[in-house]
């Protein structure tokens, strides 16, 4: 029997990563940078898990002279950021995925319990939720793990872990849903069988350590899955 359901946020809910990017871009603009990610940079730097790590990471890369930002300054930053992406939200320019309603719903009758397993933070969480569902996150999600809460985010099991401690239940017992590499990495470090629909910005990863792999969470496997007890590859 399978207890619980832990979704991935970003890309898995909905495609959020356009949300991000525009909040970025934005956000250096108002900040008087000259770094603006267009969406095949975005896509590879997508590569870099946490919005504060892919700053860093975009920063190193960058071959001409600019003012060098310090920790406290990315920081900042993506604080900023993090605000912006709250009112992109708040604005409903977001809606979620193809069959992610019916899934929730689905999993909520028949008493499967809803997690989240994400490296974005709690604010975007919150955000994102009262945007599709106009709710705060625990009335819909029962457990949430974020990666502000744990120490090594995704590709490390540790926020998967996290989010079984809470839920006090066993790996076996959950599916993941995912849409990414790092993701898939993530659950299967923590044990847990994976179910992967990837989104338009991870389209191009490496998924294949998926127990499942669809194009979106409307594919009939799902009932499948959540009415018997598959064996998982
Ligand atoms: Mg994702």
């Amino acid at each position: 029997m399978i207890r619980a359901l832990i979704f991935d946020v970003d890309g898995t809910l909905a495609e959020t990563e356009e949300a991000h990017r525009q909040a970025f871009n934005v956000t250096f603009k108002q900040a008087g940078l000259d770094w603006h990610w267009s969406k095949e940079l975005y896509r590879d730097l997508l590569k870099v898990t946490g919005g504060k790590e892919r700053m860093n990471a975009y920063q190193a890369g960058l071959t001409q002279a600019h003012p060098f930002l310090n920790e406290a300054q990315i920081a900042d930053l993506h604080q900023q950021k993090t605000r912006r992406y709250g009112q992109i939200l708040a604005e409903g320019h977001l809606s979620l995925r193809p069959g992610v309603e019916t899934l929730i719903n689905r999993a909520r009758n028949s008493n499967i319990r809803l997690a989240i397993a994400t490296t974005t933070n709690i604010p975007n969480v919150d955000a994102l939720i009262q945007c599709c569902w106009n709710l705060p996150a625990h009335e819909v999600f029962e457990v949430i793990a974020a990666g502000d809460e744990v120490d090594t985010k995704k590709p490390a099991p540790d926020v998967y872990l996290l989010a079984l401690e809470r839920l006090g239940l066993g790996p076996q017992d959950c599916i993941a849903i995912e849409d990414s590499r790092n993701g898939v990495l993530s659950a299967k470090a923590a044990k847990i069988p994976v179910l992967t629909a990837p989104s338009w910005y991870t389209s191009g990863d490496d998924v294949s350590k998926s127990d499942w792999l669809v194009e979106d969470l409307t594919d009939p496997l799902i009932a499948q899955l959540l009415g018997t007890q598959l064996v998982t590859a």
